[in-house]
């Protein structure tokens, strides 16, 4: 008999192709679906960790998982071997295929590593009732998986306007430091 607390379903290891044939497995239904169904997920997952381990953990949950999920979709999806700014097009251009959002860079200090982006229609939040909070914390964790596995250095990200604090787009600080990712 199998050890119920043994830990070895490969789907409890994030892989790229365990994402599996979205195309050939969901058939007439195709690739999309609604973005509630999407927050449904997201937000009855908070609910679950923030009930069990509190808002402050859970976020760090949400954080870490976003981070996987950046790093893995760079890694999958972008071309990491052009100069900067082609790189941030081609993030542009696929984070607005996949409908996630509209990506602007807002400035670039060169002496500080600090990068402002902003998300417009962000699929985690626009439209979510002002709660005066910042509620992209995957947001924070996806864009700094993706800049750590472009730049191959530690950068933090986070959300400092969010459509849920009363903005129209959400605002990330990015800091990237000297430290190997
Ligand atoms: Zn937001």
């Amino acid at each position: 008999m199998r050890n119920v607390f043994e830990n070895n379903s490969p789907h409890a290891h994030f892989s790229w192709k365990n994402l599996g044939d979205i195309e050939e497995g969901r058939g007439d239904l195709g690739e999309e679906m609604p973005v509630l169904v999407y927050r449904l997920m997201q937000y009855t997952m908070l609910d679950v960790l923030s009930q069990s381990l509190g808002l402050e953990k859970a976020n760090e949950f949400f954080r870490a998982a976003g981070h996987l999920a950046g790093t893995e979709y760079a890694k999958n999806t972008l071309n990491l071997q052009l100069d900067f700014d082609g790189f941030l097009s081609g993030l542009q251009k696929s984070l607005k295929d996949l409908k996630i959002g509209i990506l602007r860079m807002e400035s670039f200090n060169a002496d500080t590593g600090a990068i402002l982006l902003t998300i417009g229609q962000d699929l985690d939040c626009s439209g979510l009732p002002v709660t005066y909070e910042n509620v992209c914390v995957y947001d924070e964790g996806f864009l700094s998986g993706i800049l750590e596995t472009y730049t191959g250095r530690k950068c933090a990200v986070r959300e400092v306007d969010c459509w849920a604090s009363g903005d129209r787009v959400c605002r990330f600080e990015a800091v990237m430091t000297e430290t190997p990712a």
